[in-house]
């Protein structure tokens, strides 16, 4: 008899009981916006504000309503507006080239590796094209960060990272989002930390950093912050920056403090995890696995593999025979976006060239999250599962 996979792949964990009661106690203090604070407090905001900056040992922190926001607001204190080229990858999600179309900029896409991440001869070649590069370390894999900003540097182009998928990741030791000029990270629920929604962005650059509070909404109560520039640096910018609201508020940030204490620990969790899948996917004819570099540590809250030269209707039959059995796989690469887009070709807002490299890996992803909700031996029944179904029907 084949056993049968019986878990929920977009079941997270509970929020840990200290940020239920904290957010308790916000909703009974009735004080819920961030700048609503009593005689004396901090509030809930600040506070992870200045917690998130020692996390990553960035200078300045600013918790918002979302990572797309994050990414929209650091654009914009970089100073992209209508018409500039952007830089971005080809493999991302579509909040990313969302971000870019909502200031009025222009999508340069950046092929991608059988990695999986940016292709840096191609970033290269197009390095003239635009000043800012939009670095999205999609499904946790980061490129070689040293390269890329050799890269970058020689042409004078500003990075934002997009640190989705890699809150808790870091390159040669380094964290992920202390490499560019800003960096962007999501708290929505199916991240590394879940508010339902949110955000923050990080950076060492004060100005950068003191528009970006500016335009998150802050009024003139930016010495409310924790972990802002001095109010210095406002007085050169505050009449220039507009206000384009998108702040966080204490619920949320009550909820999140007590996660991003236990992040560490969590990343082991679902690298466990992630290594138990790896391993018994091994030797899978047909399936390709994604190497992962020694300088890179990740999270692997998701896994990814290569279906590469397979048609579409084995791809179609490899998803079917898998999900009969209880394991969800996506096909990042097919040609109809279904629930998640994440090729270039589907964002037709934005116009690009054919990049047949890239097309083969794109059209071969295969993507399946990894809740923290499963144990290890699930993660071992899962892969077994997949070996089964995969190998099967690639052997046929
Ligand atoms: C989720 C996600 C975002 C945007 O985050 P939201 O909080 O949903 O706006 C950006 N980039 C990537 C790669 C993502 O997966």
């Amino acid at each position: 008899m084949k056993q049968n996979f019986l878990g929920n792949f977009t079941q997270q964990e509970p929020i840990p009981e200290e940020g239920i009661q904290a957010a308790i106690d916000v909703m009974r203090s009735g004080r819920l916006h961030r700048y609503n604070v009593a005689q004396g407090e901090a509030g809930e905001v600040a506070l992870l504000e200045q917690e998130f900056a020692a996390l990553t040992g960035a200078k300045f922190c600013l918790a918002v309503a979302s990572g797309g926001y994050a990414m929209g607001a650091a654009l914009r204190a970089l100073g992209v507006g209508p018409g500039d080229h952007v830089l971005t990858n080809a493999f991302t999600l579509a909040p990313v080239p969302g971000a870019i179309a909502a200031v009025g900029a222009v999508p340069v896409f950046v092929g991608v590796t059988e990695g999986l991440v940016i292709d840096l001869n191609d970033l290269e070649a197009k390095a003239d094209q635009a000043d800012v590069l939009m670095l999205s370390h999609m499904r946790g894999h980061l490129c070689d960060m040293e390269a890329l900003m050799a890269i970058c540097d020689a042409h004078k182009i500003r990075v934002i990272e997009d640190c989705a998928h890699t809150m808790g990741a870091h390159w040669k030791g380094k964290a992920s989002g202390r490499w560019g000029a800003m960096a962007c990270y999501s708290t929505q629920t199916y991240k590394h930390v879940n508010s339902g929604e949110g955000g923050f962005l990080i950076s060492d650059d004060e100005v950068l950093m003191a528009k970006a509070t500016m335009l998150s909404g802050s009024y003139m109560l930016f010495d409310r912050h924790l972990a802002a520039p001095d109010s210095a640096v406002f007085a050169e910018i505050k009449y220039d920056t507009p206000n384009v609201s998108g702040r966080m508020d204490h619920l949320r940030a009550a909820i999140l403090r007590p996660q991003l204490r236990v992040l560490d620990q969590q990343v082991e969790n679902w690298n466990a995890r992630y290594r138990k899948v790896e391993g018994g996917l091994r030797g899978t004819p047909g399936l390709t696995l994604v190497a992962r570099p020694q300088e890179e540590h990740f999270v692997g809250s998701s896994i990814q593999f290569l279906l590469l030269d397979w048609s579409e209707d084995n791809i179609n039959k490899a998803v079917a025979a898998c999900a009969a059995r209880g394991v969800e796989i996506k096909w990042f690469g097919g040609k109809e976006p279904v629930a998640f887009t994440s090729r270039y070709d589907s964002w037709r807002y934005a116009p690009s060239e054919k990049m047949p490299k890239s097309d083969r890996v794109l059209s071969s992803i295969m993507d399946m999250r990894i809740p923290l909700t499963f144990s290890v031996e699930d993660c071992a029944l899962i892969a077994q599962i997949i070996k089964e179904e995969i190998g099967e029907i690639f052997t046929a």
